[in-house]
């Protein structure tokens, strides 16, 4: 169990099933203490509008104690590191997670993916790269890991990919956890919840870590402070509201 949820999704995305509020109960049930939002970027069908990300500078930082991280999931777009969140979307993001959606860049070969995975990645507008076990987009695992430790990019271990999505990720995700390792990376754990009954389930995450024998200070989920510490370093921007965390 670890107190820091970095994937999920709501309403916004309509094959989504949960609002914030849901995602705060759920909080309290479960034992999160800082969540991040993270709806589909808006090339992707069934996202939400560019104006849902502008307005999320409404929201509270905290609610019932529990912290609310302003996120997306953007789509990888190409091979030059382009993604659909820029100017005003950006601006506002406390955190931006990346990712391959078929909707926006349809599977290609291994090169391809490679060279468009570390492009976001230098872009330095990328935080964390979701699923990037995906067998449908076959990556150089070596490659990868060590283009996400020079530019501080966490890989994520998206639980769903165990469960519901991206059948076959297995494999993939265990050589990532263990390239991430070895290339002194960091580890981002998702539940990549469409529901909020999900939230903060990291079973299959786990699993593979005992398995792999990842490092536990390398994993950003241990506590919501080094969550915040690497999204200061990164962004350059403190969150005051959540400097108690
Ligand atoms: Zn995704
Ligand atoms: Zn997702």
């Amino acid at each position: 169990m670890y107190p820091v949820d970095l994937h999920m999704h709501t309403i916004a995305s309509t094959h989504a099933y949960s609002t914030l509020r849901d995602y705060i109960q759920q909080a309290q049930i479960c034992g999160v203490k800082l969540l991040a939002i993270t709806d589909h970027g808006p090339d992707m069908a069934d996202a939400p509008h560019y104006w849902h990300f502008v307005n999320m500078r409404v929201w509270p930082r905290q609610v019932d104690g529990v912290g609310i991280l302003r996120g997306i999931e953007a789509n990888i777009k190409n091979t030059d590191g382009d993604i659909d969140c820029t100017g005003p979307m950006l601006e506002v993001m406390d955190m931006v997670v990346a990712g391959f959606h078929e909707a926006v860049f349809s599977p290609r070969d291994k090169a391809t993916h490679t060279e468009a995975m570390i492009a976001a990645m230098a872009s330095g507008n990328v935080h964390i790269i979701s699923h990037p076990g995906n067998p449908k987009y076959p990556v150089d695992i070596p490659e990868i890991a060590a283009a996400a430790a020079k530019y501080d990019v966490a890989l994520e271990l998206n639980n769903s990919s165990f469960t519901h999505s991206r059948p076959g990720s297995e494999p993939n995700c265990r050589a990532i956890v263990a390239a991430v390792k070895d290339a002194g990376g960091w580890l981002s754990c998702g539940s990549d919840s469409h529901t909020a009954f999900t939230l903060g389930n990291f079973e299959h995450c786990l699993r593979i870590i005992n398995e792999v024998d990842f490092p536990q200070d390398r994993i950003l989920n241990v506590t919501p402070r080094r969550l915040l510490d690497f999204l200061a370093r990164r962004t350059g921007k403190k969150i005051i509201e959540l400097a108690d965390m």
